[in-house]
């Protein structure tokens, strides 16, 4: 995996390092994946270069011709694969996404009711840290203690009781499948804008393994490089209804010039997400999460909801007498790379946490099957039994190289 030669001996070290330490461990990363060759390509292509402020027949600079027709494409494309009336292909990362629709919908000051960050919501859902938190009032509806589910009743109460402008779904660490068709209701009964956070559920949408939010929502955003293999990015996906705000919020509220290089490897993600090569690889992520999960329960880690329908997984590492933290440093130290998290109602501050979130795009597209998740939860229990730096765990790094060929 290695790019074009560099002249730079310091960075082309450093880039060398990065590609070993990707080939020799194993990525169970919930919200990455490596961009494919021909997302690679376009990325690298002339394109990076090309100012283009503002839309395709409507730009600030000369000779936007052909960057006008790959912004098209892109938009096009997209349009087709999530069914879409609108789409904006411009938004830097999912969170710039996140921003122009709060710019769309809300003027600060007013309440946005999300999922709460502890229960596997995410920074830009009104956490204090973030502007979302800062400019605007956020209400927050949780998960219920007993099933670790949506609880959809507070939710509705919350809606009617405070008539949020835009009623959030999705998150960052929420395994669940989100019931739509019941925020549509909410969200039209307290008159508020239902946006659905794709940044995870995206790539399993477009594949048709989860349901699409597409229709039930007024906007979506996604990022489009987790489970979906493109390039680092955001993407905004609303009805026709919503165009002329959207269009605005992206640019020229929230950015300058677009990213023309990501646009293309855009346009490239979703004509590979559309293939019959990519919803297998999205099945298979899901059906390795939900495998993965019932080995770890078997071993003494409980599943934060008893499971998961979707590409990833919070697993309880208490029962093994380590914090969150720690479990992510003896894990990284045996050659396994996981996200330390927060178990919906953890005792443990939110620093160490008392969870792991593991996630098996990486593992999938590294080949591994959902047989394999045996031996890889074997792997995780070892690691986690080891101390930091044992002989234990450098064992367990060169048989997880070995399996993964690198
Ligand atoms: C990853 C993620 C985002 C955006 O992430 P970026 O790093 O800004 O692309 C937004 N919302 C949720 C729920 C996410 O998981």
């Amino acid at each position: 995996m290695s790019g074009p030669p560099l002249s730079d001996p310091e960075l082309a070290e450093l880039l060398g390092r990065e590609s070993r330490r990707r080939e020799s461990t194993l990525q169970l990363l919930a919200s990455e994946t490596p961009a494919s060759p021909a997302v690679r390509a376009a990325l690298t292509s002339d394109l990076g270069a090309k100012y283009a402020e503002g839309y395709p027949g409507a730009r600030y600079h000369g000779g936007c011709d052909v960057v006008d027709d790959v912004e098209r494409l892109a938009v096009d494309r997209a349009a087709e694969l999530f069914g879409a009336e609108y789409v904006n292909v411009q938004s830097l990362s999912g969170s710039a996404a996140n921003l122009a629709v709060y710019a769309a919908f809300a003027q600060p000051g007013d309440p946005v009711l999300a999922l709460r960050l502890q229960h596997g919501g995410h920074q830009t859902h009104g956490s204090r840290a973030n502007f979302s938190g800062r400019w605007f009032a956020p209400i927050h509806y949780g998960i219920r203690a007993a099933d670790e589910r949506i609880d959809y009743d507070e939710l509705r109460d919350l809606a009617l009781l405070h008539r949020p402008r835009i009623i959030v779904a999705g998150g960052a660490a929420y395994s669940r499948l989100i019931d739509f068709a019941a925020l549509r209701e909410i969200a039209d009964d307290a008159e508020a804008i239902l946006w659905v956070d794709a940044a995870h559920l995206a790539g399993l949408a477009a594949a048709g393994v989860i349901g699409s939010p597409v229709p039930y929502a007024d906007v979506v955003t996604l990022s489009t490089h987790k489970v979906l293999q493109g390039p680092r990015g955001g993407m905004i996906v609303a009805s026709e209804a919503h165009r002329a705000v959207l269009q605005k919020a992206v640019h020229p509220f929230v950015q300058g010039g677009p990213a023309m290089n990501s646009i293309a490897a855009k346009a490239v993600c979703m004509r590979e997400s559309g293939t019959e090569r990519f919803a297998e690889y999205a099945a298979a992520t899901v059906a390795c999460a939900q495998r993965l999960g019932d080995e770890l329960a078997t071993r003494g880690l409980r599943i934060v909801s008893g499971g998961t329908d979707l590409h990833f997984a919070v697993a309880d590492v208490s029962g093994l007498d380590v914090t969150g933290a720690e479990a992510q440093r003896r894990l990284d130290s045996a050659g396994i790379v996981v996200d330390r998290t927060v178990l919906p109602f953890d005792p443990q501050p939110v620093t160490e946490g008392s969870a792991i979130r593991f996630g098996t795009p990486c593992a999938v597209l590294a080949g591994l099957g959902r047989d394999d998740m045996v031996t890889v939860a074997e792997w995780i229990v070892r690691a986690l039994e080891a101390e930091v730096g044992s002989t234990q765990h450098a064992e367990l790094r060169r048989e997880i190289r070995l399996r993964l060929g690198g």
